[in-house]
């Protein structure tokens, strides 16, 4: 029975958007980057959209930018009304549609099915802990029992799912657990994320469940290397490169490699789709931008002459995307060990939010005898790892 994909270690950049219905959720987990707009009624990111504007973003991301394949999320995109509507008509128009969910409603077989039938091509299921730990961290009690409930489910509707895992201090314990989670139940991809304390959680962070970088190092490790083992795609996000053993180089992205992660962000389409116009119920979309026009508005790359410098090329533009997400949205920045490292081309450094709450002391430089030093290839690791196209990608993606 074919699998549904294949494997490859070609790199090349993602088609998907992403487009946010609004922050409206059914848990209330203690480190969502959302957490106020979810629990705020009043904020004018949290209810649902019309599902005539959720379709006119997502008509645009397939028709403006060429998309192919689409990251449908709230809040919580299971309990969207018109979820089953929104999914036909992606599927209709050519965008492949994945639900990002906590999954607890897919408890009820029916919405399954009907999602199912409606279109839909696979989940990515949060999973941030196991058991009471997940249910005190997503501050409903039964979540983990119902989550569970909804992956027989989908094996028995037979949905793809691929599992996210923020690496919060209350999730290090179950990180083992989690992976042979993954595989046992037959999960496609495993995402590992680093927990950096930002938009929502500004200022309130106490570091509580901020774990050290050095804490999380090996933990997910052993993980890595049992996915690796089982023959399980993983990725881990957000973490500098210096806190990867060598042989797990490969599975980390940082923002100059998401592009190349065909279950990442488009960043041209990222650029119009995450903008407050097009995250909110109430106000008109705004017209498309390029990827040029939306790195012109930043301090990096705001400069005369940019727009039609025809030195910077498609690639140069994604890269430029990268440092300015990096740089300018999340306050990313290096620390003095990074100056000597041999990965500082392709490496984000420390997240601004954590070097503000435990500085960037554990940042250790790396030497590379094969390093092509300051023009480093941001495939220079991902393209060793080995990773999986979905059958409807196989004529591009391979
Ligand atoms: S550039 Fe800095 S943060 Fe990145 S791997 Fe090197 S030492 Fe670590």
């Amino acid at each position: 029975m074919s699998t549904g994909f294949s494997t490859t270690t070609r790199r090349v950049r993602t088609r998907r958007g992403v487009v946010w219905l609004g922050q409206t959720c059914n848990l209330r987990c203690r480190f969502c980057y959302f957490q106020t707009r979810v629990a705020t009624r009043e904020h004018p990111d949290h209810p649902f959209m019309s599902l005539e504007k959720a379709r006119a973003i997502c008509s645009t991301l397939r028709g403006h930018y060429g998309n192919t394949a689409v990251d449908i999320q709230g809040g919580e995109p299971t309990i969207y009304p018109r979820i089953e509507a929104l999914v036909a008509h992606c599927r209709e128009i050519g965008l492949l549609p994945t639900l990002i969910t906590n999954a607890v409603a897919m408890d009820d077989p029916q919405r399954c099915r009907r999602l199912k039938e409606a279109g839909l091509r696979d989940l990515l299921v949060s999973v941030h802990g196991l058991g009471a730990a997940y249910d005190e961290a997503v501050g409903l009690a039964g979540a983990h029992a119902r989550q569970m409930k909804a992956l027989d489910n989908l094996a028995a509707e037979a949905i793809p799912f691929r599992l996210n895992c923020v690496l919060a201090a209350s999730v290090l314990p179950d990180l083992a657990a989690i992976a042979r989670l993954a595989v046992e139940r037959g999960a496609r991809v495993m995402n590992f994320i680093a927990f950096n304390p930002f938009e929502d959680q500004q200022g309130g962070r106490t570091g509580q469940d901020v774990p050290r970088y050095s804490e999380v190092a090996g933990p997910l490790a052993d993980a890595l290397d049992f996915l690796e083992e089982n023959g399980l795609e993983a990725n881990v996000r957000y973490l500098p490169l210096c806190a990867a053993k060598p042989r797990h180089r490969k599975n980390f992205y940082n923002f100059q490699q998401l592009p190349f992660d065909l279950h990442e962000w488009d960043y041209a389409s990222w650029s119009w789709s995450g903008r407050n116009p097009q995250r909110r119920k109430d106000g008109d979309l705004e017209p498309p931008i390029t990827l040029r026009e939306a790195n012109h508005r930043s301090k990096l790359f705001g400069h005369e002459g940019y727009l039609a410098d025809p030195s910077v090329s498609v690639e140069d533009e994604y890269r430029h995307s990268a440092l300015i997400r990096a740089r300018e949205h999340c306050g990313y920045s290096f620390a003095p060990a990074c100056q000597a490292c041999a990965l500082k081309d392709i490496c984000d450094g420390f997240h601004g939010d954590y070097s503000g709450l435990y500085g960037a002391g554990e940042a250790h430089a790396q030497e590379l005898t094969d390093f092509s030093g300051p023009a480093g290839d941001p495939r220079r690791f991902i393209r060793e790892q080995v990773k999986i196209v979905e059958d409807e990608d196989a004529s591009w993606a391979l």
